[in-house]
Formats: C-alpha cells, structure tokens, sequence
C-alpha cells in the first residue's frame, strides 16, 4: 500500500510477482483513526478484487516513521501523530504487517525492479504534495539511527521563507514539490501547476519561463544532495513526472550547473521513475518480503 497526502493506493500482490493482481484506491482522511480505517477497507477491497485472502500488509507512509511502524509526525498530514500504525493493522487482520516511509519505500522498489535497477548508490526524489527522499547507499536503503533519514522535503532552502506545515520556513518542498510548482504558478497568473505544464506543452513562452523558474529550485535541492552523497543515479518520482521533459530537461541543465565541479564529474543520470505511482506500493511489497523472509 501507498499512503500519500491526497490518496491510498492499494495493491495486491501474489507470490514473487509484482503484477497486480487487485487494486483499490481511496481519499486519504485527516485523522489517525480515519487513516487506519481507509487503509483497512483499502486492503480488503483489493485482495476482493483479487479474489484472495490476505497474508501480509506492507504500506509506505508519508513522514517520520520509526522502526516499530508508528507514524510519529507527518507535515502533510497534521491530524496524524504518533499512531501505532504497524501494531493497529496486526491486531486488525492478525497477519504480518511491514510499515516504512512512503519514497523510503518508492526508492526501494526503483531500485530493485524500476529505473535505479542494480544501483548501489541512488537517490529517489518524490515530488508530490510534499518532497520526498529515498537514499540507497551501497545497496542498501538508508535509514538513519531512528529509521528517520531521507526527510529531504524539509532541509530549508530560503531563510525566514515560506511557511511550511512542519512549522518552519523555507523548506525545500516549499519550492519544489507539486504543491509548490502550483503556487509559484498561480503568482504567475495561471490557474493550476497543471495549467502551467499544458502551455509549456504547446511553446508558452511565459509558462516555460515559470517551469524553468521551478526546476531550478529542484535542481538546487538535488545539486545539494549529490554533492553529499554521489549517487550514481537520481530517480524522480511523484506525479510531476507525468510532464516528462517539459521538466526534466530544464532540471538536469540546471543540475549540472549547480553540482561541485559538474565538469570534472561522470554525469548522474536523472531518471523518471518507471515504476510510476506504483512505485511506493511495490517497493513496501519489496522490503516487507526481505523482512517476512528473515
Ligand atoms: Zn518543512
């Protein structure tokens, strides 16, 4: 499953295959409770969908999550704090339950079955209602001393800048995520993130000028991380993606001016995510079968 800031996207799976093979989505709800209900009914319509029973739950959540699978703070999600997702849903369906960050878990199904494939070194970067990041160092995800690291979103870029829901300023995801292309957008006069990409789709030289604006701000964040981890691979995901070009092309011109040394460097690849939205689903699939399987 795939917990995100507007939707939960539930998938199942059977055996080693990462078809699915039943689906369901739902609104993701504003409150603890809520999201443990939405959450159930999401998994048992997908495995109805499937028309099996299901044997283990494994779900990606936005925010800090710690090791026991309690959801301890979600900037996009104020209403959620300390819940004990993991502990709720094994009483609920008394079946084995995997809990992780949502793009912990996107970075982890890119690396093993997407675009980051066989990367040892790779960054997974979400750009969605808020930023997310996933950090792969060799060839393992990264989780930090409390199951924490990979908060990307909320390294703060501008100083005394725009508030953010985690109650600083400045956050990089203020600048760079979905939510945010949509702000800078709509100060530009245009109605919609979306509104913006169409008319760069079809040449508008001001909507270009706002993407190239915004992609900057992408690349900034990302140049950073690089210069810090050296990934061999950045993998973007989260349903900016969908604009292709239109974005990715202006982010990697302005990567590869803002890295340390960008000449005297290999070039690191910035891919879109294959897995699309599908990616944070399979990928918690994936950790929950390495740890179900010790
Ligand atoms: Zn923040």
């Amino acid at each position: 499953m795939d917990v995100g800031g507007t939707k939960v996207l539930a998938l199942a799976l059977h055996g080693d295959s990462l078809e699915p093979v039943g689906e369901c989505r739902v609104p993701t709800p504003d409150s603890g409770d809520g999201l443990v209900e939405s959450i159930a009914a999401a998994a048992l319509d997908a495995a109805k969908d499937a028309g099996a029973k299901i044997g283990s739950i494994a779900a990606g959540v936005p925010g800090l999550v710690d090791d026991q699978g309690v959801m301890r703070f979600a900037a996009n999600l104020p209403n959620v704090s300390e819940l004990a997702l993991r502990d709720l849903l094994h009483d609920r369906f008394d079946v084995p339950v995997a809990i992780d960050n949502d793009a912990n878990a996107a970075a982890w199904g890119e690396r093993v079955a997407g675009a980051g494939e066989g990367a040892d070194h790779m960054l997974m970067v979400t750009l969605g209602t808020g930023v997310g990041g996933g950090i792969v160092l060799d060839g393992h995800l990264y989780r930090g001393a409390h199951g924490m690291a990979g908060e990307i979103g909320h390294f703060v870029v501008q100083l005394d800048g725009v508030q953010c829901s985690c109650g600083q300023r400045g956050c990089w995801e203020k600048y760079a995520s979905g939510s945010a292309l949509g702000r800078i957008a709509r100060e530009a006069g245009f109605e919609s993130g979306e509104a913006v990409v169409a008319a760069a789709g079809a040449g508008g030289a001001k909507a270009l000028k706002v993407l190239d604006q915004f992609t900057r701000w992408v690349a900034i964040g990302m140049a950073g991380l690089a210069n810090t981890l050296d990934p061999a691979v950045i993998v973007i995901g989260g349903g900016l993606v969908e604009a292709g070009d239109l974005l990715l092309a202006p982010m990697r011109q302005h990567f590869n001016d803002l890295i340390e040394g960008g000449e005297h460097r290999p070039e690191v690849p910035i891919r879109p995510a294959s897995l699309g939205e599908r990616a944070g689903a399979i990928g918690a699939a994936l950790i929950a079968r390495d740890f179900l399987d010790k």
